[in-house]
C-alpha cells in the first residue's frame, strides 16, 4: 500500500470513525435491547412478587380479624352469662331456692354450647358450690388455681381470662378459664364464677382456615403463653414466647404486619397479628414466605427462562448479523481497494490519481505550500517488449513501480500508474529542490535495478524523469501541473533519456 493512502483509510475505515451501522453497533443494539428486554420482564416480575407479598398480607390482616370477632363473640356472650350468675347470686330469694331452681335461674342455655366445658360457682374457700351440668355438683377445690387466686387477692381483676390448664374435673383435657370475682355485700371475697372452655374450640376455629402448607395461625395470651396453634402441636401449648422476637412485635403495635424467622420452626414467614382490644389475647396469621411466592416463583421461572432465551437468540442474531456485516464491509473494502489500485503493480490507476490530484491540490491551495508532480517513462520501452517480450515486460513494470513506492516516504506522498510505462508521484508540500531529489532518487534506483535491456543505449532498462513545482493559488489548476510535468518529462526524452528534468529548466531550455 503506497503512503497517500493512509490518511484516506483512516477517514473512510478507521478506528477514529464510530460507524451506526458496523459490527460492533449491531452487536451492542443487539446486546441493549436483549438487556432492555429482560430488565422490563425484570421489573415485571419484581412487581408481580411485590404484589404477591401485599395479597397475601391483606388475606392475613382478614383471617386475623374474623378470627378476632368469632372469639371476642363468643368470649362476651360466656361473659354475660357469668355476671348473670352474679346479679342472680345477690338476690337472697334465688340464694335460698334450691340447688335445682339455683341452677334453672342462674344458668341459661349458653351452659349449654359446645366447647363450653364447664360452667361452676365456687365458693370463696376454692370449692365448687354450683355446677351448670347437673343438681348435684361435682366436687373439686381449686383454691390453687390462677383464675381463683386472681380474684381472691384482687377485688379489681373483672373478667379474668386464664392460660390453658389440663381439667381435673374432665380428664385432664386442655382448657382455658374464663373467671369473674363474687364479692360480699360488703366487699369481701365470696368466690368465682368460672367457665371453661375446651381448647378444641381453638382448634377448630383456627384449623378451618387455610394458609398454605407452611402457614400457621396463634392465639396467644398477651403474656406470652401459647393457647392454640395450628397446624397443632399438643407440646406447643402452654409454652412461654414471651421472649421471642416475633412476639415481642405483636405487642409493640395494636395490629400489623412484618417478615421474620419463625422461633418455632425456623421458617421465614409474614406475620399478621391483632391484640384483641377488650381481651387479653393476640392472634397471629404467618404465611410462609415460600408459600407466598410459590405460584409466583414458577411463573417468573417460566417467564424468565422464555425472556432469557429470547435474549441469548437475540444477542446471538445481533452477534451473527454483525459477523456478515463485518465480512461484507471487508469486501466492500477490498472491492474498493481493487477499483482504486492497478493489477499489474499495485500502485493507485489513474482515477484515483484524479481524486488524489483534486483533494492534495485544494488543500495546497489552503495551505498555499509549494506542490510538486514527477511524471517518470521507462525508455525505450517498446523495443524492450520487442525484445524480451510482454511477459518479461510487465515484471520490469512491476519492479519498476516498487522502486518507486519505495522511494516514498512521507505520509502524504503518493505514486500512480499513469498508464503503459508511466507513472506519476504526486508530492505535496514539496518545493522544487525537494521534488528534484526525489526524482534523481528514482531515476537512479530504477538504474540501479541493472535489467538487462540490449535495445538501449544505456545496456540496461532506465527512466526519464519530468519534475515539475508549483505554488497553488486560485489562478492556477493542477492540470496545468500535470501538463508542466509532461513537458518536462518529453525535455528529458530529448535530452538524451534517463534523466531529471525540471519544468522551469526545460521551458528554458525550449526557450
Ligand atoms: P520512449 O523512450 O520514448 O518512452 O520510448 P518507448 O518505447 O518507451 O515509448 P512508446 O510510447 O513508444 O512505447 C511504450 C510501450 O510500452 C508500448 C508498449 O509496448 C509498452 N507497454 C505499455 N503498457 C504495457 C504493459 O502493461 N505491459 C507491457 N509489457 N508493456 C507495455
Ligand atoms: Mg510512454
Ligand atoms: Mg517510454
Amino acid at each position: 500500500m503506497v503512503k497517500g493512502d493512509d490518511f484516506r483509510r483512516r477517514r473512510r475505515f478507521g478506528p477514529f470513525r464510530l460507524s451506526l451501522t458496523g459490527p460492533h453497533a449491531l452487536f451492542c443494539a443487539g446486546l441493549v435491547i436483549a438487556l432492555g428486554m429482560l430488565g422490563i420482564c425484570g421489573a415485571i416480575l419484581y412487581q408481580a412478587r411485590v404484589d404477591a407479598l401485599n395479597r397475601a398480607r391483606e388475606t392475613s390482616r382478614n383471617l386475623a380479624l374474623l378470627a378476632e370477632r368469632d372469639i371476642e363473640r363468643n368470649f362476651e356472650l360466656y361473659d354475660l352469662s357469668m355476671q348473670a350468675v352474679i346479679e342472680g347470686l345477690r338476690d337472697p330469694e334465688v340464694r335460698g331456692s334450691s340447688a335445682h331452681l339455683q341452677r334453672l335461674a342462674l344458668f341459661d342455655r349458653a351452659a349449654t354450647a359446645r366447647y363450653l366445658a364447664a360452667m361452676l360457682v365456687i365458693d370463696a374457700s376454692g370449692n365448687i358450690v354450683l355446677d351448670a351440668a347437673s343438681d348435684t355438683h361435682r366436687s373439686g377445690n381449686f383454691a390453687d388455681r390462677p383464675y381463683f387466686t386472681v380474684h381472691r387477692d384482687n377485688p379489681n381483676v373483672g373478667l379474668y381470662v386464664s392460660d390453658p390448664y389440663q381439667s381435673r374435673l374432665r380428664d385432664g383435657s386442655p382448657s382455658i378459664a374464663l373467671s369473674r370475682r363474687i364479692s360480699n355485700p360488703d366487699g369481701s371475697f365470696a368466690g368465682i364464677v368460672v367457665i371453661a372452655v375446651d381448647l378444641n374450640y381453638f382448634q377448630t376455629l383456627l384449623g378451618g382456615l387455610s394458609l398454605g402448607p407452611h402457614g400457621a395461625i396463634s392465639l396467644i395470651g398477651r403474656n406470652g403463653i401459647m393457647i392454640m396453634r395450628q397446624p397443632y402441636d399438643a407440646k406447643i401449648i402452654g409454652r412461654d414466647i414471651s421472649q421471642a422476637s416475633t412476639f415481642r412485635n405483636f405487642r409493640a403495635a395494636p395490629e400489623g404486619s412484618f417478615s421474620e424467622t419463625s422461633s418455632i420452626d425456623s421458617v421465614r414467614r409474614l406475620y399478621a397479628f391483632r391484640n384483641f382490644p377488650g381481651l387479653p389475647l393476640i392472634v397471629m396469621v404467618a404465611e410462609a414466605e415460600k408459600d407466598i411466592y410459590a405460584a409466583w416463583r414458577a411463573r417468573a421461572i417460566r417467564i424468565g427462562s422464555v425472556m432469557a432465551a429470547f435474549g441469548a437468540a437475540f444477542v446471538v442474531l445481533s452477534v451473527l448479523l454483525g459477523i456478515q456485516q463485518r465480512s461484507r464491509m471487508r469486501a466492500e473494502s477490498e472491492l474498493r481497494m481493487l477499483a482504486r489500485t492497478d493489477g499489474l503493480t499495485g500502485l493507485h490507476n489513474r482515477r484515483t490519481l484524479g481524486e488524489i490530484l483534486e483533494h492534495e491540490w485544494r488543500r495546497a491551495r489552503r495551505t498555499r505550500h509549494a506542490f510538486s508532480l514527477l511524471f517518470i517513462d521507462i525508455d525505450c520501452f517498446k523495443a524492450y517488449n520487442d525484445t524480451y517480450g510482454h511477459q518479461a515486460g510487465d515484471e520490469t513494470l512491476a519492479a519498476v513501480a516498487r522502486c518507486i513506492s519505495g522511494s516514498i516516504r512521507r505520509p502524504g506522498d503518493s505514486a500512480a500508474r499513469y498508464g503503459g510505462e508511466e507513472f506519476v508521484v504526486v508530492l505535496p508540500d514539496t518545493d522544487e529542490a525537494g521534488a528534484m531529489s526525489m526524482a534523481e532518487s528514482i531515476r537512479r534506483q530504477i538504474s540501479d535495478l541493472q535489467i538487462e535491456h540490449g535495445a538501449s543505449p544505456y545496456g540496461h532498462v532506465t527512466a526519464s524523469v519530468g519534475a515539475a513545482s508549483l505554488q497553488a493559488d486560485r489562478e492556477n489548476e493542477v492540470s496545468a501541473l500535470v501538463h508542466a510535468a509532461d513537458r518536462a518529462l518529453y525535455n528529458a526524452k530529448r535530452a538524451g533519456r534517463n534523466r531529471v528534468t525540471l519544468f522551469r529548466e526545460a521551458m528554458g531550455a525550449a526557450g
